[in-house]
C-alpha cells in the first residue's frame, strides 16, 4: 500500500513542479499513445511501475487544464490538497447518498452546504447538494422549479433564459421534461444581458396564450464573455411573474467571495436556487458542482423517493440530511471531503485572495488590449474574461490568430461567436496562472497579430 500510494505522490509532485513547462497544448501525438493503449486487462497482476508509466504517456497529449497557461473555455485548476481529500475519500469508501450510514462525514458536508447558503444570502431552509458539476445541478434546480411551480404536471409549463445562457440550462430543461418548443430564448440588450423587458413581454404573451410560465434562468458569469444578467431587474419580473429565478453562477458565483465579485454578483441573493462550480472557481478537480436551493423542501419535493430496501435507513436529522433525496443520484462518492479539506487546509483567504488575483489579471489583459488600435474589445469583462477580436479583420483572419497564438505552446485560449462574429476568449481562473504568464501572454498577442495573415 505504501509503495503503490509513494509511487503516485511522487509522480503527482513531479507533474506539479514540472507544469510550467509543459506545452499549454499539444495533443500532436494522441494517435501514437491510443494505438499502444493495452486491449483487455490480464489475468495475471501487471507491474505497478509499468501500469503507472503507460497512465503517465496517456497523460501527456493534452490542452493542459491543470497549468499557467490554460486560459481557454473555463479554466478549472485541480488543487493537490484535493486530490489528497479524494484519495482519502476513496479509501474508506464510506457511503454517504444516505445520512444513516455514515451520519458524522454526512453532517461534515452538511455543514460545508449550510456555510455555503448563508454565504450567498440563503437563509433558514435553504439546501445545498454537491453535484457532479454545474450541468447536474441546472438540472436538479429545474426539477425542483418544475414540481414546486406546476405540481406533477408539467404540460404546458415554459422556461426562460438568454441566448448567451451555458447549453447546459436548456439540455437540463429538456430532461426535466420541458419541449423544446416551450423553452424561450429571451433577447439580450446590446451588453449581452438579459433583456428584462423582453423577458417581461415573453411571460405575458406565453399566459395570455394559455401556458404556465414558471422558470427563468439568469447566468451570473456566462460562459461567452463572463457577462452578469441584471440579477435585481429580472428577480423583479420574476417575483411579479411568479417564476422560479435560478441564477447559473457556475463560472462567477465563487467571486461573490471578494469585495468586487460581491459587488458586481448584487441580486444572486434574490435567487430561488444558484448553480456553482467549485471545480471552475474554488479550483477543485473536475466533478465538484454544488446547488444552493433557498427552500430546500421544493429540492426534496423534486427528488425523494420511496424503496422498500432502504427499510432500515431511517432519516437522521437536519443536520444529517439523505442527499439521495435531494438529487437524482443515489450513490454517489463522497464529495465533501474534497471540498473540506482544501478549505479548511488552505484557509478562506487564500481562495479570497486568488479569485482577486485573476481580477486583478483581468484588467490587466483588458487594458492591454483596449489600448492597443489592432484590436476591438467590444465589452468590459466583469469577471475574468477579455472576448477580442482584430479590428477590421474577418472571421478566417481571426481564426489564424488564435492558431498563431495557440502554436506558441506557452498559453491556450478558445474562441466563441458572438454576435455571428469569431471572437476569441482570454479566461483566466486557474489557480496556477500568475502576473509572468499574463505579461508573457500579452507577449504573444502582440507577436501573433504582427505576424503576416497567411
Ligand atoms: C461550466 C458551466 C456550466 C456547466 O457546468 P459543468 O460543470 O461543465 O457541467 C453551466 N453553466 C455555466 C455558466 C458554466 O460556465
Amino acid at each position: 500500500m505504501r509503495e503503490l500510494a509513494g509511487a503516485v505522490a511522487e509522480e503527482l509532485v513531479r507533474f506539479v513542479t514540472d507544469l510550467p513547462d509543459r506545452p499549454a497544448s499539444d495533443t500532436s501525438r494522441a494517435a501514437d499513445v491510443i494505438a499502444d493503449l493495452p486491449g483487455a486487462p490480464p489475468e495475471e497482476p501487471g507491474d505497478p511501475g509499468r501500469l503507472l508509466a503507460l497512465v503517465r504517456r496517456a497523460a501527456e497529449p493534452v490542452w493542459e487544464s491543470a497549468g499557467p497557461g490554460y486560459l481557454a473555455f473555463i479554466p478549472g485548476g485541480g488543487l493537490y490538497t484535493a486530490a489528497v481529500a479524494d484519495f482519502l475519500a476513496c479509501g474508506l469508501n464510506r457511503y454517504t447518498g444516505v445520512a444513516a450510514t455514515a451520519p458524522a462525514l454526512v453532517a461534515l458536508e452538511a455543514r460545508l452546504l449550510r456555510w455555503l447558503c448563508a454565504a450567498f444570502g440563503l437563509q433558514a431552509g435553504a439546501q445545498g447538494i454537491l453535484t457532479s458539476g454545474g450541468s447536474i445541478a441546472n438540472l436538479a434546480a429545474t426539477v425542483a422549479a418544475r414540481v414546486d411551480r406546476l405540481g406533477d404536471d408539467p404540460q404546458g409549463g415554459v422556461v426562460y433564459a438568454s441566448e448567451h445562457a451555458h447549453a447546459s440550462v436548456t439540455k437540463a430543461a429538456r430532461l426535466a421534461g420541458i419541449p423544446v418548443r416551450h423553452i424561450r430564448t429571451v433577447a439580450c440588450t446590446p451588453d449581452l444581458r438579459l433583456d428584462p423587458g423582453d423577458l417581461d413581454a415573453a411571460v405575458r404573451r406565453d399566459r395570455a396564450a394559455g401556458l404556465r410560465p414558471f422558470l427563468v434562468v439568469a447566468s451570473a458569469g456566462t460562459t461567452n464573455t463572463g457577462t452578469i444578467d441584471p440579477l435585481p431587474a429580472v428577480a423583479e419580473v420574476a417575483a411579479r411573474a411568479g417564476l422560479w429565478l435560478h441564477v447559473d453562477a457556475a463560472y462567477g458565483g465563487f467571486f461573490w467571495l471578494t469585495a468586487r465579485g460581491r459587488a458586481r454578483l448584487a441580486g444572486l441573493e434574490r435567487a430561488d436556487s444558484i448553480t456553482l462550480d467549485p471545480h471552475k472557481g474554488l479550483f477543485l478537480p473536475y466533478g465538484t458542482g454544488c446547488l444552493l436551493v433557498r427552500d430546500g423542501q421544493t429540492l426534496r419535493r423534486g427528488h425523494a423517493g420511496e424503496a422498500a430496501y432502504l427499510q432500515d435507513l431511517d432519516a437522521v436529522g437536519d443536520d444529517t440530511p439523505d442527499f439521495a433525496d435531494l438529487s437524482p443520484e443515489l450513490t454517489r462518492d463522497f464529495r465533501g471531503l474534497r471540498l473540506w479539506l482544501p478549505l479548511h487546509l488552505h484557509g478562506l483567504a487564500a481562495f479570497r485572495s486568488a479569485l482577486d488575483e485573476k481580477l486583478d489579471l483581468t484588467e490587466q489583459v483588458h487594458a492591454a488590449l483596449a489600448a492597443d488600435e489592432r484590436f476591438e474589445v467590444p465589452w468590459s469583462p466583469e469577471l475574468t474574461v477579455v472576448a477580442f477580436r482584430l479590428r477590421g479583420a474577418d472571421d478566417a483572419a481571426n481564426r489564424a490568430l488564435l492558431a498563431r497564438i495557440n502554436a506558441s505552446q506557452r498559453v491556450v485560449l478558445s474562441s466563441t461567436r458572438v454576435d455571428g462574429r469569431f471572437t476569441l476568449r482570454v479566461a483566466i481562473l486557474a489557480h496556477r496562472t500568475h502576473r509572468e504568464r499574463i505579461t508573457e501572454l500579452l507577449e504573444i498577442i502582440d507577436r501573433a497579430a504582427r505576424a503576416p495573415a497567411t
